[in-house]
């Protein structure tokens, strides 16, 4: 069986090794149009590569009944068996799990190493503008004009558009939906939040803070995450603030939602206003420098229009306030260029079981290409792996 895997992901190497490992015979091509494999799975994890998740749950997709059913058929714990297959042995580091080797690179050289192993053909440089049905057979038309003769099986793993200096920019996609693919439009997703107002967030530029992050639609809310938020020059980032982001863009409401930090989310308000008052009578002047950073005081007192001396206990209750709540409205996600995942892609309504093509049998679809995206953690490259199995099973069947 002759096979095409366009676009050399983490989903398109995985779904080679997966085929190999079962059928040696095959003949499988990557068709993927960087000088490299792997380059985005290279930067995944903060160049450590989260692979997995201990907490597979369909909630943290945004299809949760279609990936509760992926995630009885491929558990975690047989998840970890097959990255074990591949060679890697796993470490967890609370629910995130990493390759023992902790590092980004030094797992996807291996796996690509593996695919040479097992005889996969790779075409670097080579990107596929379009593939013609001869029968039950396809050629995939190519850049370079290569004729590459006929497969029985392709698999499309060409990712979604984010990051496109990584590879995937989803430029292929108008191709698939020239196919009559319905493509759920590509958004940015997992990245980080531009504000209105940014002149009020500009002077926090680069500071961290752990806080209680929520976000409100009219009277709903709609997400709550204890986490890390990352002030930028115009906005706020943080993986709490990707989750969020994710969530609000996958409900079409980010630009109608409020953003509601809390600095203090052990501490009831009114327990909070005790503490400031009475560090505020030991040092009436500086009494929040024991608390935050200088970009931090001067941000509270600015946003409030209260000066920096002896306060009244109203100014002391309104700090206190904006501690407890400090809203953001969002104006706009970041770009493509800062997303780690696209919201969007193919529709699940256009596959039937193994992911195969409703209409054009021996046509497959794995990873992020798919309408499936999900939370930080390991979600994405879970899914990834899982659509990979699904692929590989039924090509093998
Ligand atoms: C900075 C960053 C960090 C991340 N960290 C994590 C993490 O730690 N854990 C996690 O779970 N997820 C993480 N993600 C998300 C995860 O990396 C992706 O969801 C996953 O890599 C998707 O794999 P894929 O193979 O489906 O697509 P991709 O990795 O995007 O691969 C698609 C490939 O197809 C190629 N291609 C596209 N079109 C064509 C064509 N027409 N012809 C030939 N080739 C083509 C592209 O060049 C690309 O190499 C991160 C993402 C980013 C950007």
């Amino acid at each position: 069986m002759r096979i095409a895997i366009i676009g050399g992901g983490a989903s398109g190497i995985y779904t080679a090794l997966l085929l190999k490992q079962d059928h040696p015979e095959y003949e499988i091509h990557i068709f993927e149009k960087e000088k490299k494999l792997g380059r985005k799975l290279c930067a995944t994890g903060n160049g450590r590569c989260n692979l997995l998740n201990v907490d597979l749950k369909g909630e943290k997709y945004n299809h949760p009944k279609f990936m509760e059913e992926a995630i009885k058929a491929y558990p975690f714990e047989y998840l970890v068996s097959v990255i074990r297959s591949f060679g890697v042995p796993v470490r967890r580091e609370g629910d995130n799990v990493y390759p023992e080797s902790y590092n980004a690179v030094a797992y996807t050289d291996f796996l690509v190493a593996s695919l040479r192993r097992f005889g996969v053909t790779i075409h670097l440089d080579c990107l596929v503008t379009d593939y013609v049905q001869k029968g039950s057979q396809y050629r995939i038309l190519n850049l370079s004009c290569m004729d590459f003769g006929f497969f029985d099986k392709v698999v499309f793993t060409i990712g979604g558009a984010s990051t496109p200096n990584l590879g995937s920019d989803g430029e292929t996609f108008p191709l698939l939906k020239k196919h009559g693919y319905d493509i759920v439009p590509l958004r940015p997703g997992l990245c980080p939040i531009q504000v209105k107002n940014p002149e009020d967030v500009k002077p926090l530029s680069g500071l961290r803070r752990k806080v209680s992050v929520k976000a409100i639609a009219g009277t709903h809310v709609l997400f709550k995450e204890r986490g890390e938020v990352l002030f930028k020059g115009n906005g706020l980032s943080g993986i709490v603030i990707f989750n969020l982001e994710s969530v609000l863009m996958r409900l079409g409401v980010l630009a109608l939602s409020s953003i509601h930090l809390d600095f203090f989310p052990d501490q009831a308000e009114s327990v909070l206003l005790d503490d400031l008052s009475a560090f505020h009578k030991l040092n009436p002047t500086n009494f929040l420098d024991g608390y935050f950073p200088k970009s931090l005081v001067s941000f509270f007192y600015k946003i409030n229009h209260i000066q920096q001396n002896n306060l009244s206990t109203t100014q002391l209750k309104i700090l206190a306030r904006s501690m407890k709540d400090l809203v953001f409205v969002p104006a706009s996600p970041y770009p493509f260029v800062n997303s780690q995942v696209s919201l969007g892609g193919v529709s699940l309504g256009d596959v039937v079981s193994g992911l195969e093509s409703k209409r054009e049998k021996g046509v497959f679809f794995a990873g992020e290409v798919l309408d499936i995206d999900g939370l930080c953690g390991g979600y994405n490259l879970s899914w990834a792996l899982m659509s990979s199995i699904a692929v590989s099973e039924k090509i093998g069947k």
